[in-house]
């Protein structure tokens, strides 16, 4: 993957493997330079404060908590949530299970139980109600059910507010917590016009990014019962992520919420121009049901070739994606790119296409 990455090809041009290549906005530096600021370990930061605030009345939850990154917000969610030994659900292609260095079980020290399958189907209500045993002195207690919207390997696909709903009636009634890794719930809010509260009412906790989509440099936030966040803000600072002056970063934070959200529905747009243009081509297999936010993953099968050798041909049209090998990639569309880069990119991929 990073051969991809050598300087003369990061020269730029159209970046898609990922919104967090998103560059913090004039307005946001504007923002970071004036932030009033203080020890936000002492909880002294009347930036962070602010930015809490908001963040906790976007997701519908009594507090919040200004976090490093996404990563350390879902670990901070399951070390809040359960105790070591317990048994966490979860999707198999969850990015708690795939992509975050198993810090669930090596520093959390819970148990996965991965629900394998179709990324798209496989956490539902009834899929998670196999998954559940009954009480055994054999088995490891369940304590968490984790959910993500959207959901990144399922093509950045929505979980709607029903199945989430389902989801939450079984586990109370199980006795079981749910936390949303919700890193792009505003892109879910937005393509379903909802008030993004509305994705989180029956959830526990959640997490979301201030750093991908909404284009903030750093940080994500993780919200939820007072109680909970009190717990996750001392278990924050045992991980060493406690932050002082940190109100520089939640200023941009701030902007992030106030003015970026709305956008994303841009993203989305050149999303599905991009996925269309490419479902055209035809070699090109595109799941044009799952581009229903900022990402299109593609199928170089038809063409008998795969990820690693296609990655480059689209690098040296200055066009950068994300592997997602044997035989697909990603490409995300965000803040930094136009449609004329979208545009671009279609006439890129069906150059490499027609010459192959
Ligand atoms: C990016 C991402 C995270 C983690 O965020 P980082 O800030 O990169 O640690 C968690 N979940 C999902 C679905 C993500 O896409």
């Amino acid at each position: 993957m990073f051969d991809i990455l050598n300087k003369d090809l990061y020269r730029k041009k159209i970046d898609l493997r990922s919104d967090t290549v998103t560059l913090p906005t004039d307005e946001m530096r504007e923002a970071m330079r004036n932030a009033e600021v203080g020890d936000d370990v002492y909880q002294e930061d009347p930036t962070v404060i602010r930015l809490e605030r908001l963040a906790a009345e976007k997701m519908g939850k009594e507090a919040a908590l200004f976090v490093p990154s996404g990563t350390m917000g879902n670990l901070l969610a399951v070390l809040a949530h359960c105790q070591r030994g317990e048994e966490i659900i979860l999707g198999a292609e969850s990015h708690i299970n795939y992509y975050e260095v198993g810090g669930i079980s090596a520093v959390a020290g819970v148990i996965p139980n991965a629900i394998p399958g179709d990324s798209k189907k496989a956490l539902t209500s009834q899929t998670i109600e196999k998954a559940l045993r009954e009480e055994n002195i054999h088995y490891p207690e369940t304590t968490l059910i984790c959910l993500e919207n959207t959901h990144n390997r399922a093509g950045g696909t929505i979980c709607s507010p029903q199945v989430t709903k389902e989801i939450y009636q079984l586990a109370h009634r199980r006795n079981i917590h749910v936390h949303l890794d919700g890193a792009r719930i505003f892109d879910a809010a937005v393509a379903l016009n909802l008030e993004s509260a509305m994705l989180t009412k029956d959830v526990d906790s959640v997490m979301f990014c201030l750093s991908k989509g909404l284009s903030a440099p750093v940080g994500s936030i993780l919200a939820g019962s007072k109680r909970f966040i009190k717990k996750a803000r001392k278990q924050r600072k045992m991980l060493g992520g406690g932050m002082r002056q940190a109100g520089i970063l939640a200023a941009a934070g701030i902007i992030a919420l106030e003015k970026m959200v709305e956008r994303l529905e841009e993203d989305h747009k050149n999303a599905r121009i991009l996925g269309e243009g490419l479902a055209d081509i035809g070699e090109i297999e595109v799941d044009l049901d799952t581009v229903q936010t900022n990402m299109v993953y593609f199928d170089l099968q038809k063409l008998s070739m795969n990820t690693y050798q296609f990655l480059p041909k689209l690098a040296e049209h200055n066009i950068l994606g994300s592997p997602r090998p044997p035989t697909q990639v990603r490409l995300v569309t965000h803040y930094g790119i136009s449609k004329e880069d979208v545009y671009d990119t279609i006439k890129a991929i069906k150059n490499i296409v027609k010459n192959l």
